[in-house]
């Protein structure tokens, strides 16, 4: 079974980016298989899509090249003309339309879900390339950060009033660190 998809990033660019873990170290690759990709997208609310090999190897491609541009903006990294023109490509194809949910309490926006009919893979990785290009051009590209434990790699942004958020999840990462700083003070 595959592992886990962290839904930390506040983001749907980051959520997607962090589809491949542990970067620093063996790298995590949590899409193996075409099916691995469609369920991604099925929990990141995006839709019911069919995927093939193809896609699989297009999403991983676009994927990197969010993430190189996400570390580029943070000064991490080599701003390559090839990543933009990638994600650039991808966010001028044809997108999901918009539509809005009616949830079970409230009314709620969906921007990039579109139920009926469905949207196909290309259109799922076509928003993913927009809203890339929204988060990196946009408001919230200052607050991008890396988790502070060494090898997890995870990008989030930082909402937090304090602007002073360290971990991808106080349940994990921020946990251990907890500890690490106990065990060092007893
Ligand atoms: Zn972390």
């Amino acid at each position: 079974m595959t592992a886990a998809f962290p839904f930390v990033g506040g983001r749907v660019t980051l959520n997607f980016v962090s589809t491949l873990g542990k970067r620093s170290t063996e790298k995590l690759e949590r899409l193996r298989t075409p099916e691995d990709l469609a369920h991604w997208v099925e929990l990141a609310g995006l839709g019911s899509i069919s995927t093939d090999e193809a896609d699989l190897k297009a999403a991983r491609v676009l994927r990197e090249a969010l993430y190189t541009l996400t570390m580029a903006t943070l000064n991490r990294g080599p701003l390559r003309r090839a990543d933009v023109n990638l994600v650039n490509e991808w966010a001028a194809r044809e997108t999901p339309a918009p539509a809005l949910a009616i949830g079970r309490t409230q009314v709620r926006a969906t921007p990039l879900r579109r139920r009926d009919p469905q949207p196909t893979a290309s259109e799922v990785l076509a928003a993913l390339a927009r809203d890339g290009i929204e988060l990196l051009s946009g408001p919230d590209a200052g607050s991008i950060r890396e988790c502070e434990d060494p090898g997890c790699t995870l990008l989030f942004v930082d909402t937090s009033r304090s602007h002073r958020r360290r971990w991808c999840s106080m349940n994990s990462c921020g946990a251990r660190a907890k500890m690490r700083t106990l065990r060092s003070t007893q």
